[in-house]
């Protein structure tokens, strides 16, 4: 399906919607002052007072509009082409016209404006044609979310990426590189680091630092003399006293030991991601892992073993994560079961499932063609069986988000039981304070508040980031710092 459109500013919106209607496809979008209509294209003239569509060259739609209102003028236009495509591929979209990555945001700013539930629900309804279950799911999210993050005032964020992993994995669009070819890096890369780590302190000292998260890329991937040197500079710099959780990602269980673990544990960190993704072999050898089930198992083991016993001695233990993906090559619905049966006999105390999002920079999109027949596209009644198992294991839906090109067009969800949420999931997602990031790849966000402090519901988010690659992030460290002081506009 090809799109014509004549306004340029609503071109991404309408993409996104026409192309949820074709999945797998992607639509050609012309920009063109005339639209007019021609075969297999959705054509969008928009003038003083009226949209038209013409599909196929052929029938015909149009709204009137008030040109001064966008946001009403872009809500008419996506509902136009919603239903008309929705009659043309009799298909209807659980999340209706719903384009954008955070869904939850509507429902929390308009808890945040005091509407009613009724109200919130009727609003979505009606204004974005989502399904029952959607708004449902959306407005449960943004009361939690509410509930559990609080007042940020004065507080902020870090997040600290490791752009490092033992193996690429097929779907992987992050700047991640192979541990092994880049541990001559690895040292220079920490000195940089460091030298972030220590402009935060500096700078920040006055505000609260709230949660840490070490992402990546596996952060675990360093070694465990690698992992003090990183977590003593945090130690040494940071103010940790009022730090309400501290989240290392030890994404991929071959990069798991004891030793790593133990260091983790040493430093405070109190919230670990051992993710399998799926619990079948023939898939992790296809997805670009080199280890077995069995070793996401030992590695869960290790961590729970001293978690445990961490609290037995007073500790905070960790909370463990698990990350899943629906929709993975060569899975059916049977996999996804087996898959989630084998989670919820290993307990963790937080589930997150991913709907496969094939993104351009990933070696599965340059191979498509390879592996178009095997993927296994999500829907409502795969996203019904993950609810229902997180459901069994104690766990409810805390936070969501949708991605470009996600199988099904459906979301990521984190499950987690009360009170063991992660927090900063909760404060990214829903823009909530002020994060801090360093490391190569990483993306800064600063929030825009009001003059009480209370976080600005129809807030301006600016944003600066670091540089992908990873030499040029080692060379041009002192720029990168040098950003940072103008976006979060500090003197020295
Ligand atoms: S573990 Fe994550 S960051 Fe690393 S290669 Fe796989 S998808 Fe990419």
């Amino acid at each position: 399906m090809n799109i014509k459109i004549n306004d340029e500013s609503f071109a991404y919106d309408v993409f996104g919607l026409v192309q949820a209607f074709y999945p797998g496809t992607k639509p050609k979008m012309f920009i063109d002052k005339e639209a007019d209509a021609s075969e297999e294209t959705v054509a969008i003239f928009i003038s003083e007072d009226r949209i038209t569509l013409t599909i196929d060259g052929g029938s015909f739609h149009s709204v009137s509009i008030d040109p001064k209102d966008r946001a009403d003028t872009k809500n008419r236009l996506k509902r136009l082409i919603y239903e008309t495509l929705s009659d043309r591929t009799k298909k209807t979209l659980p999340w209706g016209t719903l384009t954008g990555i955070r869904p939850t945001k509507i429902p929390y700013k308009k808890l945040y404006e005091n509407k009613t539930k009724e109200e919130i629900f009727s609003f979505m309804e009606d204004t974005y044609l989502c399904t029952p279950e959607k708004i449902r799911l959306a407005y449960a999210i943004a009361r939690r979310e509410k509930e559990a993050v609080g007042d940020t005032k004065d507080r902020y964020a870090l997040y600290i990426g490791i752009p490092f992993c033992p193996s690429i994995c097929l779907y992987c669009s992050f700047s991640s590189y192979p541990y092994g070819v880049y541990k001559d890096r690895v040292e220079a890369y920490l000195d940089a680091l460091i030298k972030e780590i220590r402009f935060v302190g500096d700078h920040f000292h006055d505000r609260i630092l709230d949660t840490v998260y070490i992402g990546g890329g596996t952060p675990t991937s360093l070694s465990a003399e690698e992992l003090e040197r990183l977590l003593g500079a945090v130690d040494a710099h940071l103010d940790l006293s009022r730090l309400r959780e501290y989240t290392v990602e030890a994404g991929r269980p071959d990069s798991v030991t004891e030793e790593k673990l133990k260091v983790l544990l040493k430093h405070g960190v109190n919230r670990i991601s051992i993710n399998p993704q799926t619990m079948q072999d023939k898939t992790l050898k296809k997805i670009g892992r080199f280890h077995s089930t069995e070793d996401i198992r030992k590695a869960y083991g290790v961590a729970r073993a001293l978690s445990d016993a961490d609290i037995k001695k007073g500790g905070r233990g960790f909370l463990i994560n698990m990350d899943l993906i629906v929709g993975l090559p060569g899975e059916n619905k049977e996999d996804i079961r087996d898959t989630l049966e084998q989670v919820k006999a290993m307990e963790p105390d937080n589930l997150t499932v991913h709907s496969l999002a094939i993104k351009r920079s990933s070696r599965l999109h340059e191979m498509l063609t390879e592996y178009e027949d095997e993927l296994f596209l999500n829907s409502n009644e795969i996203m019904d069986m993950v609810y229902g198992y997180a459901d069994s294991m104690g766990m409810q839906p805390y936070y969501l988000y949708r991605q470009k090109q996600i199988s099904g067009n459906m979301e990521n969800v984190g499950f987690a039981p009360d009170k063991k949420e992660c927090l900063y999931n909760m404060e990214i997602m829903e823009e909530l304070l002020d994060i801090v990031a360093i490391g190569a790849g990483s993306d800064c966000k600063k929030v825009e508040k009001y003059a009480d402090g209370q976080t600005d519901l129809r807030r301006k988010v600016e944003r600066c980031e670091n540089v992908k690659d990873v030499d040029a992030y080692i060379e041009r460290i002192d720029e990168m710092i040098e950003r940072k002081k103008t976006l979060f506009k500090t003197e020295t």
